[in-house]
C-alpha cells in the first residue's frame, strides 16, 4: 500500500510543476543530446536531415532556436550553433543565423510563432554555423550588426590553409552575408554595450568581447529576461575551443570568463551556442581547467617537450569523465591551443586575423 501512495504521491508531484511552472522561464522545449555519437568514416553532415526546432523559451518573446541531435559531426549534441529570436510589434530581432543550408527551415521555424518582419541581427561571432544564413535573413530584411573584426573574418581569407583532401568546395562568397553596421572592441570600455537596442520592451545590449572564442565576438544581453547569449567561448560539449588563426585566444577566454561574471548575477541565465544554458557559478570549474592545463602545458613546452610529446601524455585525462563530447579531435584541438599560447604572446590580429605559426 505504501509504494502505492508514494506513486500516486510522485504522479501529483509530476503533474503539479506542468502547471505552476508553465509560466516559469527558461523552459527547456528540446533537451540537447549527450552522445556519445558515432558516424561512419567518412561521414559528412546530410543538412536534408537537419531538423530546426524551438528547443528553449527564456521569455514569452525570446525563443532558442537549434538543430535536431545525432545528424551534424560538426555538433553531435545539436546540430549548428543556437539562434536567439525576441519577437513581438516591433518586428524580430535575431542573434546568429545557423548554417546556410538551413536558413529558409530557421525562418519557418520562426514562422511557427510569429508573422513580424525581420528587421535586424546581431552575429556573436563569425563561425558559419552562426552566420551562414546572414545572406538569407539580411534579404528578408535584417541590418546585420556586429563587431568589425568579424566582418573581416567572414571575408574571403586568401592566407587560408589548403581544404582538407575530399572536402566540398567552400561557398561562394555572398557580399550580403557581411554585417553592414559594425562596431570594435575597447580595452577602456569593457563590458560596456557598444549599441543599446530597445524592442518589444526588451533592452538588448550588445556587449563587445576581448579576443577569445575568435577576434570579432559579441555577448548579447537581454536585461528583462536577465539573459546573456555567451556564444562559443564557454562550452560544456567537447573541449574549449579559441580559434587562434581567426583572432581567438585561450588567455582571452579567461578574460572572457571574469567579465561574465561582473555581468551577471545569481540568477542570470546563460546561454552557450552549444551544450546546456548554465549560471555564473558554472564558468569556474571551466575557468580552473583552462588555467590547470595552460600552466601544465607550460612547464613541458618549457622543459622541451614537443607538441607531439604533449599530444601523447592525455594531460586532460582527470576531466574526461565530466566532459560531454571528449573526442580525441576535440582533445588534440584544445592540447594544441594550449601550446601555442602556454610560452609568449600570439601574433598580434590583423584585420580580425592572426598569422599563426606552423606547429610540428
Ligand atoms: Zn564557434
Amino acid at each position: 500500500m505504501k509504494s502505492k501512495w508514494m506513486l500516486l504521491g510522485a504522479a501529483a508531484l509530476m503533474a503539479v510543476p506542468a502547471i505552476v511552472w508553465a509560466q516559469q522561464y527558461p523552459i527547456q522545449v528540446v533537451p540537447v543530446g549527450k552522445g556519445p555519437y558515432t558516424f561512419p568514416p567518412g561521414f559528412r553532415t546530410d543538412f536534408s536531415k537537419v531538423q530546426i526546432l524551438v528547443t528553449e523559451k527564456l521569455s514569452s518573446n525570446l525563443y532558442i532556436l537549434h538543430g535536431n541531435a545525432g545528424v551534424d559531426t560538426a555538433h553531435p549534441d545539436a546540430s549548428g550553433g543556437r539562434m536567439a529570436v525576441l519577437f513581438g510589434p516591433d518586428g524580430v530581432f535575431l542573434v546568429d543565423s545557423e548554417n546556410k543550408p538551413v536558413a529558409a527551415k530557421s525562418l519557418a521555424a520562426i514562422r511557427t510563432f510569429t508573422q513580424a518582419p525581420i528587421k535586424m541581427m546581431v552575429n556573436s561571432h563569425a563561425h558559419s554555423d552562426h552566420t551562414g544564413g546572414n545572406g538569407f535573413f539580411a534579404r528578408q530584411g535584417a541590418v546585420i550588426m556586429a563587431q568589425e573584426n568579424l566582418r573581416y573574418e567572414m571575408m574571403p581569407n586568401p592566407n587560408a590553409p589548403p581544404r582538407p583532401a575530399g572536402a566540398p568546395p567552400l561557398p561562394a562568397f555572398d557580399p550580403m552575408d557581411l554585417p553592414t553596421v559594425t562596431y570594435k572592441y575597447e580595452a577602456a570600455t569593457e563590458g560596456k554595450p557598444a549599441m543599446v537596442i530597445h524592442m518589444n520592451g526588451e533592452t538588448v545590449d550588445l556587449i563587445p568581447m576581448m579576443p577569445s572564442h575568435m577576434g570579432g565576438d559579441t555577448v548579447v544581453k537581454f536585461e528583462k529576461a536577465n539573459t546573456i547569449y555567451i556564444q562559443d567561448f564557454y562550452r560544456n560539449f567537447g573541449y574549449p575551443f579559441a580559434d587562434q588563426a581567426n583572432g581567438g585566444s585561450i588567455k582571452g577566454m579567461l578574460k572572457a570568463v571574469d567579465l561574465l561574471m561582473n555581468l551577471s548575477d545569481d540568477k542570470t541565465v546563460l546561454v552557450p551556442g552549444h551544450g546546456t544554458f548554465i549560471h555564473k557559478q558554472d564558468l569556474l570549474p571551466y575557468r580552473a581547467m583552462i588555467v590547470d592545463l595552460l600552466a601544465k602545458v607550460g612547464e613541458l613546452r618549457k622543459s622541451g617537450r614537443s607538441l607531439k610529446d604533449i599530444l601523447a601524455m592525455n594531460i586532460t585525462q582527470k576531466y574526461d569523465a565530466t566532459t560531454l563530447g571528449d573526442t580525441q579531435d576535440s582533445k588534440d584541438r584544445f592540447v594544441t591551443e594550449l601550446y601555442n599560447e602556454a610560452v609568449g604572446e600570439l601574433p598580434p590580429i590583423v584585420n580580425g586575423r592572426r598569422n599563426m605559426p606552423r606547429n610540428n
